[in-house]
């Protein structure tokens, strides 16, 4: 990039950085719905003001609870796979922003963790992601991130909104969990690794490159 360029666009990402951490904290003090939230509030969200990728999932399980970092788990070994990105890259700021539908652990459920607290989308991504304004593509994983931001585009499973991906672009790409649970799944779906995943990569390399 030529040098005065760069110079005039610095304040401007500076000044981006500067409040989504101001953003953050507020976030991280957040306790909104903590009287459902049996191990407390712990929000689990991450994001760079020049972020140019963003990947909405869906709440942070017991393990990234305990770490506080997300995707630090199988499922995001996992996801990084699909998306072609050393661990490094994922955690760049300037690469990804993180975000959940909801930010805590909502603790376990007769069948695996509960969903997102539905509090929590709308108390917080309006504002989280009108401070991201470099963002290029956004994920969407799972089913709840998929209802809230395809609306009526959404199709009536994950998988036939995952087969549609094409509909969604350029702005959105839904995809699957990228859980270890999720193994049959794929052995009856092998069209999501040959058909999801290389246009997935290709985007993520041509928008970070
Ligand atoms: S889940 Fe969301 S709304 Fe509830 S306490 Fe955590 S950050 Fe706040």
């Amino acid at each position: 990039m030529d040098w005065n360029l760069n110079e005039a666009i610095r304040p401007d990402a500076r000044y981006r950085e500067w409040k989504m951490e101001k953003l953050l904290a507020e976030i991280a003090a957040c306790n909104a719905c903590s009287a459902h939230l049996p191990h407390g509030p712990r929000p689990v969200v991450t994001a760079g003001g020049n972020c140019r990728i963003l990947i909405i999932g869906q709440a942070p399980g017991r393990r990234v609870h305990e770490s506080g970092i997300p995707w630090m788990d199988q499922s995001g070994k996992e996801l990084r796979r699909w998306l072609g990105v050393t661990e490094e890259r994922f955690y760049d700021p300037e690469a990804f922003g993180l975000i959940p539908m909801g930010f805590c652990y909502p603790g376990k459920g007769k069948s695996g963790d509960l969903p997102p607290r539905p509090e929590c989308a709308p108390l917080w991504h309006k504002r989280l992601l009108g401070g991201l304004p470099r963002v290029k593509l956004t994920l969407l994983i799972g089913k709840y991130a998929q209802e809230y931001y395809l609306g009526t585009a959404a199709a009536p499973s994950v998988t036939e909104t995952v087969r549609n991906f094409r509909k969604s672009l350029p702005e959105y790409l839904p995809l699957v969990h990228p859980s270890p649970r999720n193994k049959i799944w794929h052995l009856k779906n092998p069209w999501f690794e040959a058909r999801v995943l290389p246009e997935l990569r290709k985007r993520v390399q041509d928008i970070l490159s």
